[in-house]
């Protein structure tokens, strides 16, 4: 797996950050989504391919630039 979550949102501090996941929408990930599990970042990678996703207020960071 990715580095699990060790994340923090660094906007609101929320621990209820998931991984963005791109590619073609699967039944499975869809199901994860609804979750809470995963973020569906669509099928090509926008802008710096953001990596994590936070729940709660919907940012999204960790793209190639700016590891936390
Ligand atoms: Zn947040």
């Amino acid at each position: 797996m990715l580095e699990d979550k060790l994340s923090r949102c660094p906007k609101c501090g929320s621990e209820n950050v998931v991984p963005i996941v791109y590619g073609r929408t699967t039944f499975e990930m869809a199901k994860q989504e609804k979750a809470g599990e995963i973020h569906i970042g669509g099928e090509s990678i926008e802008n710096d391919g953001s990596k994590w996703y936070c729940n709660d207020c919907g940012y999204k960071w960790g793209g190639k630039s700016s590891l936390l």
